[in-house]
Order: structure tokens, then sequence, then C-alpha cells
């Protein structure tokens, strides 16, 4: 089942890559496992995937534990992180997907050992409930960012909501990519922001159409029909 979703998948990446020219290397996929348990993610490891994603410390913690035989894995945190738990998790995962406020910058400055690959999340759609920075606060924080050594922004992340249409979300995704072109011509040394995370199960196609570089897919793979 597994192989099989994962092989429908690849399909669709292909196929939105061929729609506007890119290449299927430039896409990663990143296998969200907050659904499932060690085992399953463990299946995903020997089909191949090597980037998995969890949106809670706690859980990650767990699966990294149960899955500390594969070095290769890279981790990435997608979800929101509390400033009390950056110490816990920070020098175990290898991206941060959320960074969205200041505070939380400085404790990653204060508490991580090494340079982290970060995306700021950006609430691009302008929703209430929704995390991230407003699309005009992001220029402003990152010059905020500039002494800080532990931190590099590699890209923007946003999530799209999920009642939107096909052509919001085309509109959505593109306005993510074309503040990250702004952002990328800035050259700052310490937020190149070449990379765009954005994209989930249902909406992972159009997301590439508009320039995703990181995909985040949970439920496609594990779902049983
Ligand atoms: C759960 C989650 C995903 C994956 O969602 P699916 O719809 O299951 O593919 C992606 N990004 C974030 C931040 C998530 O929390």
């Amino acid at each position: 089942m597994l192989a099989n979703n994962l092989k429908k998948i690849n399909e669709k990446i292909k196929l939105a890559c061929d729609n506007v020219q890119r290449q299927v290397t430039d896409v990663t996929t990143v296998a969200v496992t907050k659904s499932v348990g060690s085992s399953q993610a463990k299946e995903l490891i020997e089909l191949g995937i090597i980037n998995l994603a969890e949106n809670r410390v706690d859980k990650l913690l767990e699966k990294k534990e149960a899955l500390k035989e594969f070095s290769t894995i890279k981790w990435h945190l997608i979800g929101n992180l509390q400033r009390r738990k950056v110490k816990l998790i920070i020098n175990e995962i290898d991206y941060f997907h959320a960074l969205d406020s200041m505070k939380l910058a400085e404790e990653i400055q204060k508490r991580s050992q090494k340079t982290l690959p970060c995306f700021v999340e950006v609430n691009i759609s302008g929703e209430v409930s929704k995390s991230g920075l407003e699309p005009e606060k992001v220029l402003p924080f990152l010059s905020e960012l500039a002494a800080m050594n532990k931190i590099k922004i590699i890209g923007l992340m946003c999530m799209a909501p999920f009642d939107a249409t096909e052509s919001e979300l085309h509109v959505i995704f593109k306005q993510l990519k074309d503040l990250q072109q702004k952002v990328y011509q800035q050259k700052l040394p310490y937020a190149p922001c070449t990379e765009l995370s954005m994209g989930m199960s249902n909406d992972f196609p159009i997301a590439i159409e508009e320039g995703a570089t990181f995909v985040r897919i949970g439920s496609a793979i594990f779902r049983s029909a």
C-alpha cells in the first residue's frame, strides 16, 4: 500500500513538474508521519524516503529514537514550536519549517549548537486562525535576524486553507513565491531564501506548479484506498 501510494505521488509530482518545465530532482518530498507509528515510518525509509517530518516535539523525539539505526534520515519539524521546548528539540532536527517570531528566533540562537536551516512561516492567506508572519512583516523580521549565526533562512513556508479552490491555491502559492523572490534578491548572507516549503496531500501538484521545492505530504502516503 505505501509503495503504491508513493508511486502515485511520484507520478503526480512528475506530471506537475512537466507542466511547468521543472525537474523532479528540484522537489524534495518530506513525508509527514504524524498520523502513524514508527513501524510505518520505518517501512517508508525502506522504500527510500529520507526526509521525515513531525509537527510535534514529543512525537519527533519518539520516532527519532525508535529509528535511530537509520542515521541518514533528515528530520523536519514542521509545526509550531513553543519556546520552552526549543532546548529539547533544536539539536535533534535538520530543518525547522515554522519560524514566525523574534522570541522564538532568540531562543533558537541561544540553544542551537549549529546553524539550523529554517523556513519563515508566512500567513499568506490572512486567515486569523493561522500561524505565521503577515507577508509585509517578513522583510523587517529578516533584518532583525542578521546577528543570529545559528539561524539560516533557506526559504519560506505556508499552509493553504483547506477550503481554497484550485484557482485560489494558485494565487496563494504564487504570492509566497513572489515574496521568496523578493527576499532572495536582497542577497542576505544569512537568508539565501532559495526554497519554498508549500503543498500538502491535497494541493501539492498546484504548489509544485507554482514553485514548491519542499512538499510536506502525510495522508496521501498512508491512506488505504
Ligand atoms: C499534517 C501536516 C502536513 C501534511 O498534511 P497532509 O494533508 O496529511 O498531507 C503538512 N504540513 C503541516 C505543517 C502539517 O501539520
